[in-house]
């Protein structure tokens, strides 16, 4: 799941400037999940604006922003579309850039895209990867340094974790005390043994 937080309005605003029938387009997946671009978020932000004397005309919310068949697609889901003259899209960046590829109009994203995480139960989880393109989870049983640490630390710890918790993000455990704990339990420890090359990013 795509991890995304909500802009401060005032910086949505500004792009507004001088449109004269704006038209939003939500996200029924991770948006809808993170509560950033979900049909009711995008019910919120018609309401604000339509409030604040902007003329917003219409809205969708395709099954997924990233993942589109085509412009006749989302007109299918409202007609409006062919007449607005900016779209206000409530997803991730990957959501907001392939709805911007098909429309030829002025398009903005409403959100900041934070990370790959994603969620259990109700709560969300940030940063589990970080799309590093040279994937070795299981060296790790299941937990990537690589996105979970600060530095990126993949062959052990830094050394400036203490009592557990990381020195960087003071809040948070320090991933490679969760890596051991885990691969204590699931008996996977003697894979630390092995050292990891450098990662290739460019593949
Ligand atoms: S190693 Fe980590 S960052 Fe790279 S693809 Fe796998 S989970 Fe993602
Ligand atoms: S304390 Fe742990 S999680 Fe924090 S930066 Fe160092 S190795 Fe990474």
């Amino acid at each position: 799941m795509i991890i995304t937080k909500a802009k401060p309005i005032e910086e949505i605003l500004p792009f507004l400037e001088g449109k004269e029938r704006i038209f939003l387009v939500g996200c029924n997946v991770c948006a809808a999940k993170m509560k950033t671009g979900g049909e009711p978020e995008v019910l919120a932000l018609f309401d604000y604006l339509t409030g604040l004397d902007y003329n917003v005309i219409g809205w969708a919310v395709p099954t997924a922003a990233c993942s589109v068949r085509s412009y006749e697609s989302l007109v299918e889901k409202n007609e409006k579309l062919k007449e607005a003259d900016c779209v206000l899209v409530m997803a991730c960046g990957s959501g907001t850039s392939v709805i911007a590829s098909i429309l030829d109009l002025p398009v903005t994203g409403t959100n900041d895209t934070l990370s790959l995480g994603g969620q259990i139960g109700s709560s969300a989880i940030n940063h589990l990867c970080s799309l590093c393109g040279d994937c070795n989870i299981g060296d790790y049983s299941g937990i990537c340094p690589n996105a979970c640490c600060p530095k990126s630390q993949i062959n052990g710890p830094c050394g400036g974790s203490k009592n557990g918790m990381c020195e960087v993000s003071k809040t948070s455990e320090c991933v490679w005390y969760i890596i051991e704990k885990r691969m204590k339990t699931v008996q996977t420890l003697p894979i630390l043994n092995k050292i990891k090359p450098p990662k290739d990013h460019f593949v």
